[in-house]
């Protein structure tokens, strides 16, 4: 099955470099010289010289083998989901979006979308209203607070009294059933100081959240960084051309960005200094595209925890490493989506997980959207999928492992 696997991803390879470069407008030309006699013209057109990179869609002729998995083996817990973002108060789309979960064999979804302070329970009363058991909440520091949006001086978070504050705001939450929080990535890439520089990770400032997280078993879900090609010049070796081509606000080269290595180092620092708090690094600790320092930071901090959401497309692409790591690791990587998806997105996840299919999407986008690539199942053994899907996770978050089990009786009832 490996060389199987090696040389297809070699030809796709081969066949989406060989032949194209990046002329001066940017755009993906083939390479070759202008036409000589009608017989080379001819050539040319079917060869169609004008393609550009955004127009090319290759089909595979690989007739390899399709296993249709309409729905997760083991009832799913997925960590990392985004019902207030993606879904903006719908309620329709909130149930219509249960229905799915009924369908795809997911018990619990992971809200990443409240808010601490007041506005808490308006994300609670969202979910919990009509879905009491299909939902856990993380909810978010609020750094603003008060304060104007455009002028970090006045942002809560620079005030005297904000660690306190926030403190008895995990506190109260805590009591109306909070399971974690959630960090994004504009921590250490967004929110300012007063003077302008971006806020620290591991400024002592943030101490007290971490500790209190710690102390009532309260798991923190945090986004650190991106991918290392968005910290890359988006030029004609960037991986990622063409998705940052479309979306050039999300390169994060230059213009005063800390460094990937500076911001994940960072967040370790604060997982090193906090060891009683249990940390969920989103996206593989977001540095899938290098698994041999995840592994390192595994082992290294055993309160460190990694999450699968959106990262399918960098684990398929080295099945062997992949599939390895997630043996290896079973007790410490949690399922997640970043969703809620279109139902076909998650039919990719299941069979990355749980086949040894070969060569296919990640995405139901026409174009992959992160990364002109696709993907390889890793198979992983029944053990290993149980711990992933939901084991780890029950262990882990606070009132998952009730809501769970009822979970389970209302999809039997919904079959
Ligand atoms: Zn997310």
């Amino acid at each position: 099955m490996h060389n199987k696997l090696g040389f297809a991803l070699l030809i796709f390879v081969a066949a989406t470099t060989g032949g194209l470069i990046v002329s001066s407008n940017q755009n993906l030309r083939t390479a070759q010289q202008p036409p000589q006699s009608n017989r080379q013209v001819q050539e040319s057109n079917t060869r169609d010289d004008g393609l550009q990179l955004r127009d090319f869609r290759p089909r595979s002729m690989l007739k390899g083998r399709t296993t249709q998995l309409k729905k997760a083996r083991y009832p799913v817990v997925d960590v990392h989901t985004h019902f207030g973002f993606r879904l903006k108060g719908d309620q329709q789309r909130r149930d219509a979006f249960v229905d799915a979960m009924n369908r795809h064999n997911i018990a619990v979804c992971v809200s990443l979308d409240g808010q601490l302070g007041g506005a808490f329970t308006d994300h609670t009363d969202f979910l919990w209203k009509k879905h009491k058991n299909r939902f856990v909440v993380f909810a978010r520091v609020d750094w603003v607070g008060r304060g104007k949006r455009d002028d970090p001086k006045t942002w809560d978070c620079h005030r005297a009294d904000f660690g306190r504050n926030v403190v008895e705001q995990i506190r109260d939450a805590h009591k109306k059933g909070l399971s974690g929080l959630k960090f994004l990535k504009q921590f250490g890439l967004g929110y300012k100081n007063p003077d302008g520089s971006l806020i620290k990770i591991d400024d002592r400032r943030w101490d007290p959240i971490w500790k209190t997280c710690g102390e009532l078993g309260l798991p923190i879900l945090i986004h650190t960084a991106d991918p290392a090609a968005f910290f890359l010049p988006t030029d004609k070796t960037n991986e990622r051309w063409e998705e940052l081509s479309r979306h050039p606000d999300w390169s994060f080269h230059g213009r005063g960005f800390p460094s990937r290595e500076e911001l994940l180092a960072a967040r370790n620092r604060v997982i090193a200094r906090h060891p009683r708090t249990k940390f969920i690094c989103a996206h593989m600790a977001n540095n899938p595209e290098d698994l041999k320092s995840v592994a390192q930071w595994l082992e290294k901090y055993p309160n460190m925890y990694v999450e699968l959401a959106s990262r399918i497309g960098e684990l398929g692409r080295q099945p062997y490493s992949a599939r390895e790591f997630l043996i290896e690791y079973r007790d410490r990587v949690l399922f997640g989506t970043d969703g809620p998806w279109p139902e076909l997105r998650l039919t990719y996840y299941w069979r990355f997980l749980e086949t040894l299919d070969e060569y296919f999407p990640y995405s139901e986008k026409e174009f992959p959207p992160q990364g002109f690539w696709r993907i390889y199942g890793v198979g992983l053994p029944r053990a290993v999928l149980a711990k992933i899907y939901f084991q780890n996770a029950q262990r882990l978050i606070p009132g998952l492992k009730a809501k769970y089990e009822l979970a389970k009786k209302e999809m039997r009832i919904k079959k």
